[in-house]
């Protein structure tokens, strides 16, 4: 497992749960700070115990088809996997919003939009969810995103 954040931290312990030999490359020198409060003990017992082992501050150099070079404290060494997860972060693509003419800020990704609607820049397009932090796609989890859409709805229903 490549990372360090919730994605990685999730699927290295449901593989490891499934019977997997799991390792964590993290470049890192710990897990991510928004690594969910509920996970953290619980990936960081399995590293304790020695159940999935901890590269820390580590970074991949190469990955073949029976291994994984990492280079760690100025030496390299070798981790045995026949699977290779790099779940690395991602940040939305704005082809979609520049076909739509959707304007956002350059550098956090953020589209602008009426919070009190969700309505875009584009008149009668509206962005519900993840999508409207951007880049910084951790400010909307399920618990507030799924309040959007009643919102967005009342705000199209009082158009017409
Ligand atoms: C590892 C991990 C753990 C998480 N844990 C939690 C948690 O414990 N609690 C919590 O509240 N939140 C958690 N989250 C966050 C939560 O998953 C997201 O906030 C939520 O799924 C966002 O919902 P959404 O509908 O906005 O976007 P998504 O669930 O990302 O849905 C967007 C959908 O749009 C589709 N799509 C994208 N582009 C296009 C296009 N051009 N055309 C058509 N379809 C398109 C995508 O395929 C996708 O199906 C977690 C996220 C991750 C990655």
């Amino acid at each position: 497992m490549i990372g360090g954040k919730n994605s990685a931290v999730e699927a290295a312990l449901d593989l490891f749960r499934g019977g997997a030999r799991v390792s964590v490359v993290h470049r890192g020198a710990s897990l991510g700070q928004t690594v969910k409060y509920w996970i953290r003990p619980d990936i960081e017992n399995r590293f304790k115990k020695g159940e999935i082992a901890a590269y820390m501050n580590a970074r991949v150099l190469e990955i073949t088809k029976d291994h994984v070079k990492v280079a760690q404290n100025g030496s390299a060494r070798e981790v045995p996997a026949q699977q290779v997860f790099a779940l690395t972060g991602y940040h939305p693509t704005m082809v979609f919003f520049d076909q739509l003419g959707v304007q956002y800020d350059g550098d956090t990704l953020r589209p602008q939009y009426d919070p009190q609607t969700f309505e875009t820049n584009v008149p009668g397009v509206y962005l519900a969810g993840s999508v409207v932090g951007g880049r910084l796609n951790g400010e909307v989890f399920i618990e507030n995103g799924r309040f959007h859409g009643e919102v967005l709805m009342k705000a199209i229903g009082s158009r017409n």
